[in-house]
């Protein structure tokens, strides 16, 4: 750098900046962060199987935080399981306006893992078929939908992994509930609508905000989803703002309310094709829970913080 005797000295941006010191709350923090995340996708991968010695997982990975950290932490568990099963991560491209067609192939490339990018311009299909002001988004998911089970089977892929995570399946729960009239929630493992695939969530017990966190400090190249244009479904929005609101309220009722899909009653609801309910005969033998058709069961109180219900 040169400054004169006289004038004021002139500092670089590059010398004011100095080397930022680790923090080792924060490190604690993403330490544990990390373990969390390793646990509850390993755990969730044994509660339902979805993951079995020889699988090739096929990783849709679309961009956005869910799907890099499915994959980022796919990765890190395939090193230390005790079985071996491939990784292959798959990126649809649909052509939508403004998308960095680069930034996937690079950051997989960078990574060394088998990756197959697959461009098919559903854009155009979605834009010319719904008319304008309509939400695109059931079409265009259709689409992807069949695209890409047909990679997976060029690919000869034994397993679809998705990027779901636990609040997408208790929202979903809820859309279903509140506008469909039915007690149905998003599966953790599933076949495939054509019948000739087994889809998984490997993030079914991965909270959302770890999610956001995990992807801020492994800085992965997000790219947005609103290229498209089009609006977050306006029911999700709702559903989405009511669990938030009670959280704030009832700190820990997410949990509860997740853990309560993992306990489902037939007997104690209303549909008669899950329980018998004609062909109910006395036993004779009384409940050792009491009388649990008459009286009403003890709850905790709604403001008490929830439990660590998703125990793993
Ligand atoms: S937001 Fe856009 S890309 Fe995503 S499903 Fe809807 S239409 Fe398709």
């Amino acid at each position: 750098m040169n400054s004169t005797a006289t004038g004021p000295e002139i500092v670089t941006v590059a010398e004011t900046v100095r080397p930022t010191r680790p923090n080792p709350k924060i490190e604690r923090e993403t330490h544990k962060l990390e373990k969390r995340l390793c646990r509850q996708v390993g755990q969730a991968i044994i509660d339902f199987n979805m993951i079995e010695k020889g699988d090739r997982v096929m990783v849709c990975v679309s961009g956005g935080k869910d799907s890099f950290g499915l994959l980022d932490i796919l990765l890190k568990l395939q090193q230390r399981a005790p079985v071996h099963f491939d990784i292959i991560a798959v990126n649809l491209d649909q052509k939508q306006p403004g998308f960095p067609a680069h930034i996937l192939p690079e950051y997989l490339a960078k990574l060394g893992i088998e990756y197959h990018i697959e461009t098919q311009d559903t854009y155009s299909i979605v834009k010319q078929k719904v008319p304008e002001g309509k939400t695109m988004c059931s079409l265009c998911s259709r689409l992807r939908r069949g695209i890409l089970y047909g990679v997976a089977d060029r690919l000869k892929i034994t397993k679809i992994a998705l990027g779901h995570h636990r609040d997408d399946m208790l929202h979903t729960f809820f859309l279903n509930m509140f506008f469909a009239g039915k007690l149905k929630g998003m599966p953790p493992k599933l076949v495939s609508d054509d019948g000739g695939h087994i889809v998984i969530r490997p993030l079914a017990y991965v909270a959302e905000k770890d999610l956001t966190a995990w992807a801020a400090h492994r800085q992965f190249p997000i790219i947005p989803c609103s290229l498209c244009g089009s609006q977050e479904n306006l029911q999700r929005q709702e559903i989405k703002r009511m669990v938030h609101a009670w959280e704030r309220q009832y700190p820990g009722r997410t949990e509860t309310m997740f853990t309560a899909l993992q306990n489902v009653v037939p007997s104690h609801l209303m549909d008669a094709t899950r329980y018998d309910f004609k062909g109910i005969k006395i036993t004779g033998v009384a409940d050792a829970n009491g009388d649990t058709a008459f009286d009403a069961q003890d709850l905790p109180s709604p403001t008490l913080p929830g439990v660590g219900v998703v125990t793993l």
